[in-house]
């Protein structure tokens, strides 16, 4: 199983108890931003170049405790910036599994080994290890040669320390879906618990403008990665977010699903886009237009959007949405996705030459300005 039992139990009472609620739109995972710092510039990075006073200011553990609560997730994920770089991380993941809240750590690695032995193990704690692909596809993604080794050392080291892990891989335009598959095959051979990947969102700040999948590139990708899938692979992404993005399954965006709290506050209207920010949780979901976004609104902004933390809570909510959903779910979690097409995709696919590496300088003290943050593979 992808997730512990428990873990699937919690997350499913939940959205049953919303569901009965007659809670129409409600919140599954918060993503936690409690710092913008970073010690990696991606060249895929949206969120970036924000002023030094910026970069240096922080959540407090009670803020981050303040936002959990508000919103009542059984999820927290944890992005940024590096959370590993926050001097209270430990202080905030102990008091987040306190409340029994399942937490994804998400983390470039860099730092893990070191920071290790300031963590428990627990169930409800993983370590999210944004990794983009095989060795020089992930250096190239993330401007550092070496990131890779030094990730997949980290990933090592939790799982042997006893930790979940879990990783998360954000393609973009040149991604090689046969690299990708050995990829998910390396991962699983250093005892990853479970796999999340997800197009790239064509940030329009981004320093690498040219390499975001648009909706029709993504679905043929995804539709040669994830078919003909082998049996050791283990994912952490619902089904139905899976058959969206292999272009088996229409899904509506749902921006509430995930929303994002950081030292802004409460963002509006999801992880990607900033058209303001409000001051609860209650406030976000009372004054965001809500049909103003989604492909199907026509904003431009969400044409080519297909990301987990846009389409994820779709997929979860359509799977208790109805019996039929929970059916094909369940198929789905027994479907290795046999399909002819897709192989021949595979074989016919010309790897494209991304070009040398060129190393974004990591950012320095946050006084400096013109630094970039990495993005979290969501
Ligand atoms: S489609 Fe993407 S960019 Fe638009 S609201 Fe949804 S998650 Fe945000």
């Amino acid at each position: 199983m992808a997730v512990p039992v428990s873990q699937a139990w919690t997350v499913a009472t939940y959205v049953l108890k919303q569901k009965f609620n007659g809670r129409k739109r409600y919140p599954l995972v918060l993503m936690l931003e409690p710092l913008f710092r970073c010690n990696l510039a991606c060249a895929g990075c949206g969120k970036i170049q924000y002023p030094a006073h910026i970069l240096k200011a922080e959540l407090s553990p009670e803020e981050c405790f303040r936002a959990v609560e508000e919103c009542g997730t059984p999820m927290v994920a944890i992005p940024g910036g590096e959370p590993l770089l926050h001097p209270k991380m430990p202080e905030i993941v102990a008091g987040l599994v306190a409340r029994k809240k399942y937490v994804y750590m998400c983390t470039n690695a860099l730092l893990l080994k070191e920071k290790l032995h300031l963590f428990k193990p627990s169930k409800y704690l993983s370590f999210s290890v944004h990794v983009d692909g095989q060795r020089e596809h992930h250096d190239f993604s993330v401007c550092r040669e070496g990131g890779y080794d030094i990730a997949m050392a980290g990933v090592k080291a939790a799982v042997e320390a006893g930790f979940r892990v879990t990783t998360n891989t954000t393609l973009f335009d040149g991604a090689d879906p046969n690299s990708v598959r050995a990829h998910f095959d390396e991962l699983m051979t250093a005892g990853v618990e479970s796999m999340m990947v997800s197009p790239g969102y064509t940030y329009d700040k981004a320093p690498d403008q040219q390499h975001f999948l648009g909706r029709a590139k993504s679905k043929k990708m995804f539709r040669a990665i994830l078919s003909n899938r082998k049996k050791t692979w283990r994912f952490n992404a619902s089904p139905m977010f899976m058959e969206f993005l292999m272009g088996k399954k229409d899904l509506r965006c749902t921006p509430w699903g995930m929303p994002t709290f950081s030292i802004f506050g409460w963002q509006k209207p999801c992880y990607l886009l900033q058209d303001g920010y409000a001051d609860t949780f209650q406030e976000l979901m009372d004054t965001v237009q809500w049909e103003n976004y989604g492909t199907e609104s026509g904003n431009p902004r969400c044409a080519n959007c297909m990301v987990h933390s846009g389409y994820e809570a779709s997929g979860v909510n359509y799977t208790f949405g109805s019996l039929k959903g929970l059916l094909q779910t369940v198929r789905a979690m027994f479907s290795r996705y046999d399909d002819e097409g897709a192989q021949k995709i595979l074989n016919e696919w010309r790897p494209e030459s991304h070009g040398p590496l060129v190393q974004i300088a990591a950012p320095g003290p946050a006084s400096q300005p013109n630094q970039l943050q990495s993005v979290s593979g969501d």
